[in-house]
């Protein structure tokens, strides 16, 4: 990808085929889909790719066995037919980004023999479902097999486990991936790039936008024939700044995740927690080395600041230390992050938790704007077949077929499962950071690696003990469109997803590679070294966790 400066000077006051709004899942999968059938496209995001909610999901590629649970429960057509797309799609997600995914074992504890019967039942219809996009079959596990792959589990009155295949995805990863492939592909994109108003033609039509480059105010006209908009929970605004008479869609719901040290979980399998007070499933999923547990799920609106309470914290906690054998306590708490779920309603009655995870495209007549609403990340390609079906409709140049069912994601060329190994001896790194960069970068760690042939002090860690290294810092700048402390931290480099503390000690020497690749000058560093720090530790007070620099190991596990 190009440095964001040299992209912006593409972009600006340029004509584009298809300008996409919004650069999370959906518009990254839109802008592809459009870009690989010729159209030739522009995607604009207000803050930084995957910002939004496409970095904070469960991170799970699934077709959700609650939601089917659900739609039989409620004879639901609907929530059905998303479980059924889902699992179709949810193997070509795989198959595309296979450095960033991998197949998944779930287990379901059970406490009687009724709850064995039940998720059976379900978990059949599951695999029936997926039909030949199946994992692996669901199957029962006795007690003594259920502890063996789930150690730390309660063992009085356990009577054993269904065990189902899902998978599990680096979101944020996948989401640059998927922009990565699109300006291969040969179209553009940008981040913090927000859209502020349109430009109409003499018919009403939209036919330009104005954007702000929101790091300097800088304002700047982009022209299209037709327009996405893909801005997830912020949907009504870009639908209503199109047609102010635009009736609001979006129903908006908070989730937020912990993540636990992995040494508390002693297993790679994920448990599933399958019934909350409040009606919901649980998951506590091994995330490289943490336990992802989540999530919540309360209606806010888009103006909610999203952090994570002690409420939260105790909640998810409450509901996973009924299952353990040893309770987790809230001050092992080593992070987490919170996301807006963007959910369409026809009729606004009914509870966020109630509404089916399906999308649905609309054509606004008047403006001639597209607004792909809802969906899951899991269907995001499917929602952006079905989102450049109409804006092909729109144009009048006729459907062609999409071309990304099986259109592979930047960093999968030379894909082996050796791929590591390989990074391990041509760098002479360590297994643990070749394993570590081929899990965020693919075949592009390479590319990455060179840059420490020349500076070798890149190969450093970014902070003892975490496997990111410094030329991860560098390389996101120069080639990821990184430009600020949370674009390296959060979504480049996943550090703060994994542990506040770390991040914010690493804050300092990121800010010093990014004032040496973006040109800072020492008052912008430090301001931005001591704003990110500051944050963190807002973070951390807010969720009533020590402030203490970093925890220890051993304060983790007892
Ligand atoms: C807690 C939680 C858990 C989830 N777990 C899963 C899961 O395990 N599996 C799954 O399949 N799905 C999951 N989901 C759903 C999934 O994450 C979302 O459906 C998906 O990420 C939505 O992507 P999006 O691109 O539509 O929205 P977003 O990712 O929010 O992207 C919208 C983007 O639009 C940008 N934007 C807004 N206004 C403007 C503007 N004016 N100009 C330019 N850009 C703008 C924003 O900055 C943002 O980046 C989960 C969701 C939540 C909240």
């Amino acid at each position: 990808m190009l440095r964001r400066e040299e992209a912006q000077a593409r972009i600006s006051g340029k004509e584009f085929d298809v300008c996409v709004i919004g650069g999370g899942a959906t518009g990254a999968g839109c802008a592809l889909d459009a870009q690989l059938r010729g159209l030739k496209t522009v995607l604009l995001e207000g803050a930084d790719f995957a910002s939004g909610t496409s970095s904070t999901s469960t991170k799970l590629i699934h077709g959700g066995v609650r939601y089917l649970e659900q739609a039989v429960k409620e004879l639901d057509v609907a929530e059905y037919k998303v479980v059924r797309r889902a699992l179709q799609e949810r193997i070509r997600m795989l198959n595309n980004g296979a450095y960033l995914s991998r197949p998944m074992e779930f287990i379901v504890p059970c406490f009687d023999w009724l709850t064995v019967g039940y998720m059976g039942i379900g978990l059949k219809m599951y695999d029936w479902l997926a039909g030949e996009a199946k994992i692996f079959r669901s199957r029962y596990l006795n007690k003594e097999v259920t502890l063996q792959h789930l150690p730390m589990l309660k063992q009085e009155h356990l009577v054993g486990s269904m065990v189902y295949a899902d998978g599990q995805f680096d979101d944020g990863r996948y989401n640059l991936a998927l922009v990565k492939t699109m300006v291969e592909a040969g179209g553009d994109a940008l981040n913090h790039a927000r859209v502020l108003s349109f430009a109409r033609d003499a018919q009403g039509k939209l036919c330009g936008v104005e954007v702000e480059n929101n790091l300097i105010g800088e304002r700047f006209p982009v022209r299209a024939k037709a327009f996405v908009n893909a801005t997830g929970p912020w949907a009504d605004t870009i639908r209503q700044k199109a047609n102010p008479e635009a009736r609001p869609r979006m129903r908006v719901s908070k989730g937020i995740h912990i993540l636990l040290s992995l040494d508390l979980h002693r297993s790679q399998s994920a448990l599933l927690i399958p019934k909350t007070d409040d009606g919901r499933v649980l998951f506590a999923v091994p995330w490289f080395d943490r336990l992802l547990v989540g999530t919540t799920e309360t209606e806010v609106s888009i103006h909610d600041e999203m952090a994570i309470n002690r409420e939260e914290i105790a909640y998810l906690l409450r509901h996973l230390n009924h299952f353990l054998e040893t309770p987790v306590k809230p001050e092992q708490v080593m992070s987490g992050f919170a996301g807006m779920r963007p959910l369409v309603s026809a009729s606004g009655a009914t509870a966020t938790s109630k509404l089916a995870r399906d999308h649905e495209v609309e054509l606004d007549t008047k403006s001639g704007l597209v607004s792909i609403m809802g969906g899951k990340w899991t269907t995001y390609r499917a929602m952006a077949e079905d989102t450049i079906n109409e804006v092909q409709r729109y144009l009048g140049t006729g459907v062609t077929p999409a071309k990304t069912i099986d259109h592979k994601l930047a960093g999968s060329e030379g894909y082996a499962p050796d791929y590591a190994r390989q990074l391990e001896t041509t760098f002479r790194i360590s297994g643990e950071t070749a394993q570590h960069l081929y899990l965020k970068f693919g075949a592009r760690a390479k590319n990455l690696l060179e840059l420490t042939r020349k500076e070798p002090e890149l190969r450093e860690p970014i902070v003892a003990g975490f496997s990111p290294i410094r030329a991860e810092i560098v390389y996101a700048v120069r080639e990821e469109m990184a430009m600020t402390l949370e674009d390296v931290l959060s979504r480049r480099i996943g550090l703060q997803l994994l542990d506040w503390r770390a991040a914010r000690e690493a804050a300092s020497l990121a800010g010093s590679f990014l004032a040496r690749e973006l040109g800072w000058n020492p008052e912008f560093e430090q301001n931005a070294v001591k704003a990110y720090r500051e944050k963190i530790t807002g973070m951390l007070q807010t969720a009533g966790l020590p402030d203490a620099e970093r925890a220890t190991p051993a304060d983790l596990r007892n």
